[in-house]
């Protein structure tokens, strides 16, 4: 996938004027939010599952290696095989090389946001391997050549104008704007391809140290298809998708649906272990998992390490006031909305994604309903620092920054001037008491007024009620 997050504010203000992105993005606010607060509400110890969760996360990346090693210890008993990869390149060469081994010309594929961050189509359509999406948001934006929006709801900025077009267009169908219709429609075309298949590619939620196994959520059952009807199953996942057992997996299936899409489970929820065995009645006669690291481990015992502890449940995107005002391909990558301000700079570089930890009002709703309690501002104020410190951030902001810091240093100095600037704007406020329009914030007085200070800055105001204490 091309990298366009350096465009975000251009691509920001296109999707703010687009009535048909802005509809979808309102379906989004008005779904996922509402769904999630419900289910949480149903199950009066999720807090207590967020704690269990972050903790376990975090024994789990302090031990990686073991964890990592043990799972693929396990896959090995099992009959597959593992192939570890550093970086992008290796892991779309290995992917290859197994289809090129299984003489593979289509591949089905599940859902999976670590082929988007490889560019795995491209690559394997370059090769002469023809890939075929069958996740069924997936599947309409292979056939309009467009690309996710959103972790879990790849096609969200899409109404249902946009599918019943493409789908009239690329099948040859009459058009109808009945989803059912649609849905079928789509069974149908993708049916023959599951068939037809000679490997199936699939991503993984979890991997699990204790039995080797992987297990993949879908609401629609396409994974299953991808991973049972193929010859060769391969699974591509990075390393921090490892859990130690069975029980810690389900731990996070509980967090991960109802901070999803508000469910109290996923509809499929599939474990492979290793490949057909002579007693099994289905199931590919090869299994391979490719781990993939990209970057991962460089984050270990750094400030992003928290980051390593994400599920992919899109909660954070889903209440992220930026991300539902401008949808996740104005942030120009795979990884859309706060976990992707933070994740995005450490896979193609802060030079690149400087605008991403910027895009956020640091309302701290993402945090707030994160099922692992992932620091998200905190982390983008780290990324705010390296873009400050490698001097890639905009010049006014450095300058005014630069005065903000030469001020707090001379606090008799940033005192008078503070007492002069809540003096101004009084006078500025008028009798109506607000300010309309002041200069170096255009951005915000333009949809907002500002209430004139009252009662002094807040240094005196600090001062006054310390007194007040004191007399009390
Ligand atoms: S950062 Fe937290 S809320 Fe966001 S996708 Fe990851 S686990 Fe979910």
């Amino acid at each position: 996938m091309q990298i366009n997050s350096p465009q975000f504010k251009e691509r920001a203000k296109t999707a703010l004027h687009d009535p048909s992105l802005q509809k979808a993005l309102g379906n989004l606010r008005h779904g996922f939010p509402g769904k999630r607060a419900a289910a949480v509400a149903r199950m009066p110890e999720f807090e207590q599952l967020r704690d269990e969760g972050r903790d376990l996360k975090n024994h789990v990346i302090e031990h990686l290696d073991f964890y990592l090693e043990q799972f693929e210890t396990k896959v090995i008993e099992q009959g597959g095989q593992v192939h570890w990869a550093r970086d992008a390149e290796e892991a779309r060469k290995a992917i290859l090389d197994i289809c090129r081994k299984a003489n593979a010309k289509t591949v089905t594929k599940g859902k999976s946001m670590v082929s988007e961050e490889i560019n795995l189509n491209d690559y394997l359509e370059e090769h002469g391997v023809h890939p075929i999406e069958t996740d069924l948001g997936e599947y309409i934006l292979q056939l309009r050549e467009d690309h996710p929006s959103h972790i879990i709801a790849p096609a969200i900025h899409l109404n249902l104008d946009d599918v019943s077009d493409i789908f009239s267009k690329k099948h040859g169908t009459e058009r109808t704007d009945d989803p059912a219709a649609l849905m079928q429609e789509a069974r149908e075309m993708l049916r023959k391809q599951f068939v037809a298949a000679d490997v199936g590619i699939t991503g993984a939620n979890f991997c699990v140290a204790e039995t080797g196994s992987t297990l993949i959520v879908t609401n629609e059952g396409n994974g299953d298809l991808t991973q049972i009807l193929p010859r060769v199953h391969v699974v591509i996942a990075t390393i921090d998708k490892v859990v130690p057992t069975l029980e810690d997996m389900t731990l996070f299936q509980r967090l991960l649906a109802r901070s999803a899409t508000g469910q109290e489970f996923t509809v499929y929820n599939t474990l492979s272990t290793g490949p057909r065995r002579s007693d099994d009645q289905d199931g590919p006669e090869e299994y391979h998992v490719v781990l993939l690291d990209n970057g991962r481990s460089e984050m270990l015992g750094g400030d992003f390490q928290e980051m390593l502890r994400c599920i992919r449940c899109s909660a954070c995107m889903n209440h992220c006031p930026v991300y539902g005002a401008v949808g996740g391909h104005a942030y120009g990558w795979v990884y859309p909305g706060p976990m992707g301000a933070v994740l995005t700079p450490k896979l193609i570089g802060i030079d690149k994604a400087g605008h991403l930890p910027n895009a956020s009002t640091f309302c701290g709703k993402c945090e707030s309903v994160c099922p692992v309690r992932i620091p998200l501002p905190k982390m983008m104020r780290h990324w705010r620092e390296r873009e400050f410190e490698r001097h890639l951030s905009p010049k006014g902001v450095r300058l005014g920054l630069g005065a903000w810091s030469y001020f707090t240093r001379h606090p008799k100095l940033y005192r008078w001037l503070a007492r002069a600037g809540s003096f101004g704007l009084k006078l500025m406020a008028g009798k109506k008491g607000r300010v309309h329009s002041l200069p170096l914030s255009k951005g915000w007085t333009a949809w907002r007024e500002m209430p004139a200070p009252e009662g002094g800055t807040f240094m005196d105001q600090w001062k006054k009620q310390q007194r007040q204490a004191e007399e009390n």
